[in-house]
Protein backbone atom coordinates (compact mmCIF):
# COMPACT_ATOMS: atom_id res chain seq x y z
CA UNK A 1 0.00 0.00 0.00
CA UNK A 2 2.81 2.45 0.62
CA UNK A 3 4.36 1.81 -2.50
CA UNK A 4 0.96 2.55 -4.31
CA UNK A 5 1.13 6.21 -3.02
CA UNK A 6 4.04 7.00 -5.24
CA UNK A 7 6.63 5.21 -2.64
CA UNK A 8 6.25 7.38 0.38
CA UNK A 9 7.84 5.31 3.17
CA UNK A 10 5.05 5.11 5.34
CA UNK A 11 3.71 1.99 7.21
CA UNK A 12 -0.35 1.93 7.72
CA UNK A 13 -1.18 -0.40 10.58
CA UNK A 14 -3.74 -2.92 8.92
CA UNK A 15 -6.55 -4.32 11.78
CA UNK A 16 -4.88 -7.04 12.61
CA UNK A 17 -1.32 -5.87 13.21
CA UNK A 18 -2.70 -2.81 15.87
CA UNK A 19 -4.24 -5.84 17.36
CA UNK A 20 -1.36 -7.84 17.71
CA UNK A 21 0.53 -5.04 18.77
CA UNK A 22 -2.56 -4.11 21.36
CA UNK A 23 -2.39 -7.52 22.37
CA UNK A 24 1.43 -7.76 23.20
CA UNK A 25 1.48 -4.44 24.75
CA UNK A 26 -1.28 -5.54 27.21
CA UNK A 27 0.35 -9.07 27.62
CA UNK A 28 3.42 -6.85 28.66
CA UNK A 29 1.39 -5.13 31.16
CA UNK A 30 -0.02 -8.05 32.61
CA UNK A 31 3.34 -9.98 32.40
CA UNK A 32 4.47 -6.98 34.76
CA UNK A 33 1.92 -6.90 36.86
CA UNK A 34 2.00 -10.73 36.93
CA UNK A 35 5.75 -11.17 38.23
CA UNK A 36 5.18 -8.23 41.05
CA UNK A 37 2.24 -10.12 42.55
CA UNK A 38 3.49 -13.69 42.01
CA UNK A 39 1.95 -15.24 39.41
CA UNK A 40 3.43 -18.08 38.98
CA UNK A 41 4.27 -22.01 39.55
CA UNK A 42 6.58 -24.50 38.86
CA UNK A 43 5.83 -27.89 38.07
CA UNK A 44 7.99 -30.62 37.72
CA UNK A 45 8.19 -33.06 35.26
CA UNK A 46 10.21 -36.78 36.00
CA UNK A 47 13.55 -37.16 34.27
CA UNK A 48 13.84 -41.29 34.48
CA UNK A 49 17.18 -43.46 33.87
CA UNK A 50 16.30 -45.60 30.47
CA UNK A 51 17.91 -48.73 31.82
CA UNK A 52 15.55 -48.68 34.51
CA UNK A 53 12.52 -46.06 33.67
CA UNK A 54 11.21 -46.63 37.77
CA UNK A 55 14.41 -44.63 38.93
CA UNK A 56 13.64 -40.22 38.61
CA UNK A 57 17.30 -38.99 38.32
CA UNK A 58 15.97 -35.66 38.36
CA UNK A 59 12.94 -33.02 37.56
CA UNK A 60 12.63 -30.62 35.14
CA UNK A 61 11.21 -27.20 36.48
CA UNK A 62 8.35 -25.86 33.92
CA UNK A 63 7.10 -22.55 34.96
CA UNK A 64 2.97 -21.78 34.43
CA UNK A 65 0.84 -18.66 34.52
CA UNK A 66 -1.57 -18.93 36.92
CA UNK A 67 -4.30 -15.89 35.80
CA UNK A 68 -6.53 -14.30 37.96
CA UNK A 69 -9.34 -14.75 35.09
CA UNK A 70 -8.14 -17.22 32.33
CA UNK A 71 -6.54 -19.63 34.61
CA UNK A 72 -3.20 -21.56 33.66
CA UNK A 73 -1.43 -20.35 31.15
CA UNK A 74 1.43 -22.32 29.30
CA UNK A 75 5.13 -20.74 28.22
CA UNK A 76 4.89 -20.98 25.11
CA UNK A 77 2.17 -17.96 24.94
CA UNK A 78 4.17 -15.84 27.14
CA UNK A 79 7.91 -16.55 27.36
CA UNK A 80 8.22 -15.43 23.82
CA UNK A 81 6.91 -11.87 24.91
CA UNK A 82 9.13 -12.21 28.08
CA UNK A 83 12.04 -12.20 26.29
CA UNK A 84 11.38 -9.65 24.01
CA UNK A 85 10.41 -6.98 26.28
CA UNK A 86 13.40 -8.02 29.00
CA UNK A 87 10.80 -9.09 31.75
CA UNK A 88 12.30 -12.70 31.62
CA UNK A 89 15.13 -11.10 33.26
CA UNK A 90 12.90 -10.43 36.20
CA UNK A 91 10.41 -14.03 35.84
CA UNK A 92 13.66 -16.09 34.97
CA UNK A 93 15.00 -15.41 38.44
CA UNK A 94 12.01 -15.67 40.25
CA UNK A 95 12.21 -19.75 38.76
CA UNK A 96 15.98 -19.65 40.20
CA UNK A 97 14.93 -18.81 43.01
CA UNK A 98 11.83 -20.76 43.41
CA UNK A 99 13.40 -23.74 41.89
CA UNK A 100 16.32 -23.33 44.83
CA UNK A 101 13.76 -23.04 47.74
CA UNK A 102 12.16 -25.97 46.26
CA UNK A 103 14.81 -27.77 46.53
CA UNK A 104 15.86 -27.13 50.09
CA UNK A 105 12.35 -28.18 51.18
CA UNK A 106 13.11 -31.36 49.06
CA UNK A 107 16.47 -31.87 50.95
CA UNK A 108 14.67 -31.62 54.21
CA UNK A 109 13.05 -34.39 53.35
CA UNK A 110 16.47 -36.18 53.19
CA UNK A 111 16.75 -39.91 52.38
CA UNK A 112 15.62 -40.63 48.45
CA UNK A 113 16.20 -36.82 47.70
CA UNK A 114 19.54 -36.54 48.22
CA UNK A 115 21.77 -36.99 44.75
CA UNK A 116 18.13 -36.30 42.76
CA UNK A 117 18.28 -32.70 40.60
CA UNK A 118 15.91 -29.87 39.72
CA UNK A 119 16.59 -28.60 35.65
CA UNK A 120 16.01 -24.74 35.16
CA UNK A 121 15.50 -23.52 32.30
CA UNK A 122 17.52 -20.26 31.90
CA UNK A 123 16.44 -18.06 28.38
CA UNK A 124 19.89 -16.92 26.56
CA UNK A 125 19.44 -13.10 27.97
CA UNK A 126 19.70 -14.27 31.41
CA UNK A 127 22.09 -16.79 31.00
CA UNK A 128 24.31 -14.36 29.15
CA UNK A 129 23.40 -11.35 31.81
CA UNK A 130 26.40 -9.67 33.77
CA UNK A 131 25.49 -10.89 36.96
CA UNK A 132 23.91 -14.67 36.33
CA UNK A 133 26.78 -16.57 37.79
CA UNK A 134 27.04 -14.67 40.68
CA UNK A 135 23.52 -15.15 41.44
CA UNK A 136 23.38 -18.90 41.14
CA UNK A 137 26.56 -18.80 43.49
CA UNK A 138 24.47 -16.59 45.77
CA UNK A 139 21.57 -18.34 45.86
CA UNK A 140 23.27 -22.00 46.65
CA UNK A 141 24.78 -20.14 49.46
CA UNK A 142 21.80 -18.48 50.63
CA UNK A 143 19.20 -21.62 50.15
CA UNK A 144 22.01 -24.07 51.28
CA UNK A 145 21.71 -26.27 48.94
CA UNK A 146 24.21 -28.80 47.63
CA UNK A 147 25.08 -27.56 43.93
CA UNK A 148 24.76 -31.38 42.41
CA UNK A 149 21.14 -30.98 43.38
CA UNK A 150 20.84 -28.06 40.36
CA UNK A 151 20.94 -28.05 36.99
CA UNK A 152 20.69 -25.16 34.13
CA UNK A 153 19.26 -26.16 30.80
CA UNK A 154 20.14 -23.44 28.42
CA UNK A 155 19.22 -23.86 24.63
CA UNK A 156 21.34 -23.41 21.47
CA UNK A 157 20.33 -19.52 21.58
CA UNK A 158 22.62 -18.42 23.50
CA UNK A 159 25.52 -20.10 21.92
CA UNK A 160 24.52 -18.42 18.73
CA UNK A 161 24.25 -14.94 20.34
CA UNK A 162 27.83 -14.90 22.27
CA UNK A 163 29.60 -18.19 21.70
CA UNK A 164 32.86 -16.94 24.23
CA UNK A 165 30.37 -15.54 26.72
CA UNK A 166 28.40 -18.62 26.95
CA UNK A 167 31.55 -20.91 27.55
CA UNK A 168 32.77 -18.07 30.08
CA UNK A 169 29.60 -18.30 31.84
CA UNK A 170 29.40 -22.04 31.76
CA UNK A 171 33.03 -22.04 33.13
CA UNK A 172 31.88 -20.32 36.51
CA UNK A 173 28.98 -22.40 36.87
CA UNK A 174 30.90 -25.07 37.00
CA UNK A 175 32.91 -24.07 39.36
CA UNK A 176 29.85 -23.58 41.36
CA UNK A 177 29.36 -27.20 41.18
CA UNK A 178 26.07 -26.95 38.71
CA UNK A 179 25.79 -28.96 35.82
CA UNK A 180 24.48 -27.75 32.78
CA UNK A 181 22.24 -29.19 29.77
CA UNK A 182 21.87 -28.10 26.13
CA UNK A 183 18.59 -28.34 25.43
CA UNK A 184 16.31 -28.87 22.56
CA UNK A 185 19.56 -29.92 21.15
CA UNK A 186 19.18 -30.40 17.23
CA UNK A 187 16.26 -27.65 16.34
CA UNK A 188 18.39 -24.68 16.41
CA UNK A 189 21.83 -23.65 14.38
CA UNK A 190 23.35 -26.65 16.04
CA UNK A 191 27.03 -26.46 15.62
CA UNK A 192 29.71 -29.00 15.95
CA UNK A 193 32.49 -26.85 16.62
CA UNK A 194 31.04 -24.75 19.11
CA UNK A 195 29.62 -27.82 21.03
CA UNK A 196 33.01 -28.76 21.13
CA UNK A 197 34.30 -25.86 23.31
CA UNK A 198 31.30 -25.12 25.18
CA UNK A 199 31.46 -27.19 28.38
CA UNK A 200 27.77 -28.80 28.86
CA UNK A 201 27.77 -31.70 30.59
CA UNK A 202 24.40 -33.35 28.41
CA UNK A 203 22.47 -32.69 25.79
CA UNK A 204 19.22 -32.77 25.22
CA UNK A 205 17.73 -34.29 22.45
CA UNK A 206 14.21 -32.40 21.24
CA UNK A 207 11.31 -34.27 20.86
CA UNK A 208 10.54 -33.32 17.37
CA UNK A 209 13.18 -36.50 17.22
CA UNK A 210 11.68 -38.66 18.95
CA UNK A 211 8.03 -38.10 17.49
CA UNK A 212 9.91 -39.38 14.35
CA UNK A 213 12.07 -42.12 16.02
CA UNK A 214 10.46 -45.16 14.10
CA UNK A 215 11.46 -43.91 10.91
CA UNK A 216 15.03 -44.71 9.63
CA UNK A 217 16.46 -41.53 9.08
CA UNK A 218 15.21 -39.68 12.58
CA UNK A 219 16.51 -42.91 14.04
CA UNK A 220 19.75 -42.17 12.10
CA UNK A 221 20.05 -38.28 13.47
CA UNK A 222 19.07 -40.08 17.14
CA UNK A 223 22.11 -42.67 16.87
CA UNK A 224 24.42 -39.97 15.47
CA UNK A 225 23.64 -37.29 18.37
CA UNK A 226 24.10 -39.94 20.62
CA UNK A 227 27.78 -41.11 19.07
CA UNK A 228 28.54 -37.32 19.12
CA UNK A 229 27.48 -36.75 22.65
CA UNK A 230 29.67 -39.86 23.78
CA UNK A 231 32.85 -38.61 22.46
CA UNK A 232 32.60 -35.41 23.83
CA UNK A 233 31.67 -37.28 27.23
CA UNK A 234 28.00 -35.65 27.33
CA UNK A 235 24.98 -37.90 28.75
CA UNK A 236 21.73 -37.84 27.06
CA UNK A 237 18.07 -36.94 27.32
CA UNK A 238 15.15 -38.00 25.30
CA UNK A 239 12.63 -35.48 25.65
CA UNK A 240 8.70 -35.58 24.26
CA UNK A 241 8.71 -39.74 25.12
CA UNK A 242 4.79 -40.29 24.94
CA UNK A 243 4.45 -44.27 24.73
CA UNK A 244 6.48 -47.26 25.54
CA UNK A 245 7.64 -47.51 22.33
CA UNK A 246 9.18 -44.78 21.82
CA UNK A 247 10.55 -45.01 25.45
CA UNK A 248 11.87 -48.74 24.61
CA UNK A 249 13.37 -47.50 20.66
CA UNK A 250 15.29 -44.23 22.52
CA UNK A 251 16.72 -46.33 24.85
CA UNK A 252 18.11 -48.72 22.04
CA UNK A 253 19.74 -45.97 20.78
CA UNK A 254 21.51 -45.09 23.72
CA UNK A 255 20.10 -42.49 24.98
CA UNK A 256 20.72 -42.02 28.86
CA UNK A 257 17.87 -40.51 30.44
CA UNK A 258 14.02 -40.24 29.24
CA UNK A 259 11.68 -37.67 29.63
CA UNK A 260 7.88 -37.07 28.85
CA UNK A 261 4.76 -37.55 29.08
CA UNK A 262 5.04 -41.29 29.52
CA UNK A 263 7.12 -41.30 32.58
CA UNK A 264 5.08 -38.33 33.86
CA UNK A 265 3.31 -35.01 33.30
CA UNK A 266 5.07 -31.82 34.68
CA UNK A 267 3.09 -32.05 38.29
CA UNK A 268 2.98 -29.65 41.44
CA UNK A 269 5.67 -29.43 43.63
CA UNK A 270 3.63 -32.15 46.39
CA UNK A 271 3.07 -34.24 43.77
CA UNK A 272 6.51 -34.55 42.24
CA UNK A 273 7.61 -35.25 45.92
CA UNK A 274 5.55 -38.00 46.59
CA UNK A 275 6.98 -39.62 43.27
CA UNK A 276 10.13 -39.80 45.17
P1 LIG B 1 11.56 -27.34 27.23
O1 LIG B 1 12.55 -26.79 28.16
O2 LIG B 1 12.09 -28.12 26.08
O3 LIG B 1 10.56 -28.20 28.12
C1 LIG B 1 9.92 -29.37 27.69
C2 LIG B 1 8.51 -29.06 27.22
O4 LIG B 1 7.97 -30.25 26.63
C3 LIG B 1 7.56 -28.68 28.34
O5 LIG B 1 6.57 -27.80 27.78
C4 LIG B 1 6.91 -30.01 28.67
O6 LIG B 1 5.67 -29.89 29.32
C5 LIG B 1 6.77 -30.58 27.29
N1 LIG B 1 6.67 -32.04 27.30
C6 LIG B 1 7.12 -32.91 28.22
N2 LIG B 1 6.88 -34.19 27.89
C7 LIG B 1 6.24 -34.13 26.70
C8 LIG B 1 5.70 -35.14 25.82
O7 LIG B 1 5.76 -36.34 26.07
N3 LIG B 1 5.11 -34.71 24.67
C9 LIG B 1 5.02 -33.38 24.35
N4 LIG B 1 4.43 -33.06 23.21
N5 LIG B 1 5.52 -32.40 25.16
C10 LIG B 1 6.12 -32.78 26.31
P2 LIG B 1 6.15 -26.48 28.52
O8 LIG B 1 6.11 -26.66 29.99
O9 LIG B 1 4.93 -25.98 27.84
O10 LIG B 1 7.36 -25.51 28.21
C11 LIG B 1 7.69 -25.15 26.90
C12 LIG B 1 9.00 -24.43 26.83
O11 LIG B 1 8.93 -23.19 27.53
C13 LIG B 1 10.15 -25.18 27.49
O12 LIG B 1 10.64 -26.16 26.61
C14 LIG B 1 11.12 -24.06 27.74
O13 LIG B 1 11.83 -23.76 26.56
C15 LIG B 1 10.19 -22.91 28.06
N6 LIG B 1 10.11 -22.77 29.52
C16 LIG B 1 9.37 -23.44 30.43
N7 LIG B 1 9.60 -23.01 31.67
C17 LIG B 1 10.54 -22.04 31.57
C18 LIG B 1 11.22 -21.21 32.51
O14 LIG B 1 11.03 -21.29 33.74
N8 LIG B 1 12.13 -20.30 32.00
C19 LIG B 1 12.38 -20.21 30.67
N9 LIG B 1 13.28 -19.31 30.23
N10 LIG B 1 11.77 -20.99 29.75
C20 LIG B 1 10.86 -21.89 30.20
MG1 LIG C 1 14.11 -27.51 29.13
MG1 LIG D 1 13.65 -29.10 25.54
MG1 LIG E 1 11.82 -25.93 24.32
Amino acid sequence: AAKERGGAITVEFDDSMRDTFRFRHELEQELREAIRTRQFVLNFQPIVEAADPNVIVGFEALVRWKHPQRGLIHPAEFIPTAESCGLILYLGDWVLEEACSAISRLNARGGRWADRYVAVNVAARQFLSASFSARVGELIMRKGIDPKNLRLEVTEGAAITDARRTREVLEQIRRWGVKTSLDDFGTGYSSLSYLQQLPFDTLKIDKSFVANAGETRSAQIVRTIVELARSLDLSVVAEGIENASQGKRLASLGCDYLQGYHYGHPLTESEAFARL
